[in-house]
């Protein structure tokens, strides 16, 4: 159902290219894993240009929200994207200075004739979520109401009873 978007990222950095479009979350199969909701799109937008040292850059910007599944009370939780990389390209490793690897500021991609957009899109936001996504504020499922049974004071008076 999705269509591939491939562009040259070399000659679409050097031309200065734009594209943009919207991305079904469906679609971002790696994605769709970690997502309560898989209905909603994403747009996004990619910027060509050239950097320093006479490299292409694409900067990539993807923006909506996310249903994420909280990891302490198991409920969803939207998460509003903004993601914005700059990436460039470079021919290969050894073309990375220390200068560059030390730069948090921009990732770097290799050379790809066919770079395939919607991949990634979907690497950047895989890399760009919580590892551990919890809303700011919220309990374990059951927790409340439940934690009167047996306080941790009177297991250790228990254990002191029993030395
Ligand atoms: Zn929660």
């Amino acid at each position: 159902m999705s269509r591939r978007v491939l562009i040259d990222g070399l000659a679409f950095g050097r031309e200065g290219g734009s594209l943009q479009g919207e991305v079904p979350l469906a679609a971002l199969t790696r994605l769709a894993d970690l997502l309560l909701d898989s209905t909603a799109c994403l747009t996004y937008r990619v910027e060509g240009g050239m950097g320093s040292g006479d490299r292409a850059q694409l900067l990539l910007q993807v923006g909506g929200v996310l249903t994420l599944c909280c990891q302490r009370c198991l409920e969803p939780l939207a998460y509003a994207l903004e993601l914005r990389s700059l990436l460039e390209f470079v021919a290969s490793d050894s073309d990375l200075t220390q200068e560059d690897l030390e730069d948090d500021s921009r990732d770097f991609l290799p050379a790809e004739k066919e770079l395939d957009v919607l991949a990634l899109v979907e690497d950047e936001i895989l890399l760009a979520l919580p590892t551990v996504p919890r809303h700011d504020d919220c309990a374990l499922p059951g927790a409340a109401g439940e934690s009167t049974k047996e306080s941790p004071f009177s297991v250790l008076a228990g254990l002191k009873g029993r030395a």
